[in-house]
């Protein structure tokens, strides 16, 4: 747990949420200031800020958690389709530094856009750059 993280008081449960579902390592709450109805969060239990800090094996609890979670947050809502998503640091617009995802349902005219919307005009990448990118990833990932 971290003193002033806001999500981990509520995995304390010093702060109130509206739980919908929670594992030993993960828990998943209505966002209390949605975007759509149906909004939901999922973080690890434990205080890990970004996606990459998570050890592997809770990152794949996590996600699995938001995938279980898709069907039954679309049906509540009778949504059309969802957006899946993290904020990934701040200069992406993380405001809570207690990693978490986001489904987000969507709903046929609701005026929402793609994660592509975010960004703005795309970068021109030569052939050797994007190389060097892959392989860059690539020794990282080793
Ligand atoms: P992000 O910009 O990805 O960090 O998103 C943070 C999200 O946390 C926002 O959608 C907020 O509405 C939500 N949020 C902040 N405080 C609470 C809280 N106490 N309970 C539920 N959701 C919260
Ligand atoms: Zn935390």
């Amino acid at each position: 747990m971290s003193d002033d993280c806001i999500f981990c008081s509520i995995v304390a449960g010093e702060i109130p949420s509206r739980t919908v579902y929670e594992t030993d390592d993960v828990l998943a709450f209505l966002d209390a200031n949605p975007l759509a109805p149906g909004h939901t969060l999922v973080i690890p239990k434990s205080h890990h800020e970004h996606v990459q800090d998570m050890p592997n094996d809770l990152a794949g609890d996590v996600f699995a958690v938001m995938q279980r979670l898709v069907h039954p947050i679309e049906s509540a809502v009778d949504a059309d389709g969802s957006t899946v998503a993290f904020n990934n640091g701040e200069v992406a617009g993380q405001e809570v530094p207690h990693t978490h995802g986001h489904v987000v349902p969507r709903f046929e005219d609701d005026g929402g856009r793609p994660i592509h919307s975010i960004f703005g005009e795309r970068p021109e990448l030569g052939d050797d750059e994007l190389d060097d990118i892959a392989a860059s990833i690539a020794d990282g990932a080793e």
